[in-house]
């Protein structure tokens, strides 16, 4: 297989590893960031580089600040001097209705999920621009299409994820470079893990398909996306909710 290279943000979270392990089919390379949990990374790396062709690089970071993302790159540029493939999916929510929503609380939301997606595919697309290939899949949410109440930190950062998605893509389309979004629902991972049980049930009354999806159903999208499969799409956000009313 020719060098293809891969970055996932998140990996270490439950749709992140999903993600890692579909890409790792079909990547060469993939390196896979993490916050704090560094013993799921490091037992990610054993079971992938076992059971496929691929070789794991695992990298701590904070989406959220721009010297970190630029180390990042620096190393990536050095010892791989391209990135094929970028997933955006590190995220966080702190829910609240919005009188009580300090400054604090919204701003740690967007600078996570919104300006970290932002730095990442700015150094990403420098790289990818030189090859002239590439594509960037950032994870959104139907929060960002929808809204909702208690999470209007997190509505505003996933709607801001779809908009850069628009126009990230209006940029670099002549350039051969495809950035589109997915917007999960209820996905069954440890984010959904602590809600509680009767407003999961309440929530699947309100799903077509009555159950939540699971992360593998999202990184089978993010790698359609990612994939020969999918060569005309970019600029859209598709939705993997089951159907939600
Ligand atoms: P998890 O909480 O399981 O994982 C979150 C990941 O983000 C972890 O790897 C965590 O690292 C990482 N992370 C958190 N803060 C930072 C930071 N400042 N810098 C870098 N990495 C950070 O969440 P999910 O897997 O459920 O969610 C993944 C994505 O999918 C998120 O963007 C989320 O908003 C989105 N989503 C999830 C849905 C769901 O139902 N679960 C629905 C719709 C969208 P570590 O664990 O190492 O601290």
């Amino acid at each position: 297989m020719a060098k293809k290279i891969g970055i996932i943000t998140g990996a270490s979270g439950g749709i992140g590893e999903a993600i890692s392990r579909r890409l790792g089919k079909n990547h060469t390379d993939l390196i896979l960031t993490y916050y704090g949990n560094d013993g799921k990374i490091a037992q990610l790396k054993r079971e992938l580089e076992r059971e496929e062709d691929v070789t794991i690089h695992p990298y701590k970071l904070n989406v959220a600040k721009e010297d970190e993302i630029n180390e990042l790159f620096n190393m990536v540029k050095t010892e791989f001097g391209q990135v094929d493939t970028l997933v955006n999916n590190a995220g966080i929510t702190n829910d609240m209705l919005v009188t009580k929503m300090s400054i604090k609380d919204f701003t740690r939301v967007i600078d996570t999920n919104l300006t970290g997606t932002f730095l990442m595919s700015k150094l990403a697309l420098k790289l990818m621009a030189r090859s002239k290939e590439g594509t960037i899949i950032n994870i959104s949410s139907v929060i960002g299409l929808n809204g909702n109440a208690g999470q209007a930190n997190y509505a505003a950062s996933k709607a801001g994820v779809i908009a850069l998605t628009k126009s990230l893509a209006k940029e670099y389309g002549r350039r051969n470079i495809r950035i589109n979004a997915v917007a999960p629902g209820f996905i069954a991972s440890p984010m959904t893990d602590v809600l509680p049980v009767e407003y999961k049930m309440q929530v699947k009354e309100n799903i077509a398909m009555r159950r939540f999806g699971s992360c593998e159903e999202v990184a089978n999208t993010v790698n359609f996306l990612a994939s020969d499969q999918s060569t005309y799409i970019t600029g859209q956000t598709i939705v993997i909710d089951g159907f939600m009313g």
